[in-house]
């Protein structure tokens, strides 16, 4: 196994409601998002999903989950956790303990699905649809708003 040394990097933990899934993901993530997509609504149960994306090495957990189509929740409590695959750990940043306050989202995908009480966040970059196309690349953001720093 292919240990990371994390120094003094940040690691977050989290899980679900009823306590039998945890979880922890270490460092900077790679990126934070929101998704307005139909699957994103109905799997999260609310109007929108914000996630985190952090490399797969940066993630451990313990329980057991169950997953739909790529989607990993908590079969006692039902709690929405994260999607893994290979590379990537996508977590639902509202089942880290701590309130992911300092987790800004910086894209939004499908906002053509946005809901219209939703006020703007003028520093995301915006997206169609999926941030990739068929062939895994990279789209470009229809609007991609000027940071400082
Ligand atoms: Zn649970
Ligand atoms: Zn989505």
């Amino acid at each position: 196994m292919n240990m990371e040394t994390t120094g003094d990097a940040v690691r977050r933990v989290g899980g679900c409601m009823c306590g039998e899934v945890r979880y922890s993901v270490a460092g900077t993530p790679v990126r934070v998002g929101i998704c307005h997509c139909k699957d994103c609504r109905t799997y999260g149960g609310s109007a929108f999903s914000a996630y985190g994306i952090w490399p797969r090495t940066a993630f451990a957990s313990d329980g057991e989950v169950s997953t739909y189509a790529g989607r990993s929740f908590c079969p006692k409590c039902g709690s929405r956790l994260f999607a893994l695959d290979a590379k990537e750990a996508e977590i639902m940043i509202g089942s880290l303990d701590a309130a992911p306050s300092d987790l800004i989202p910086t894209y939004e995908l499908w906002i053509g699905r946005r809901e219209g009480w939703l006020p703007e966040m003028p520093w995301t970059d915006l997206f169609e649809g999926d941030r990739h196309d068929v062939e895994g690349n990279w789209r470009q953001p229809l609007r991609r708003p000027r940071r400082d720093g």
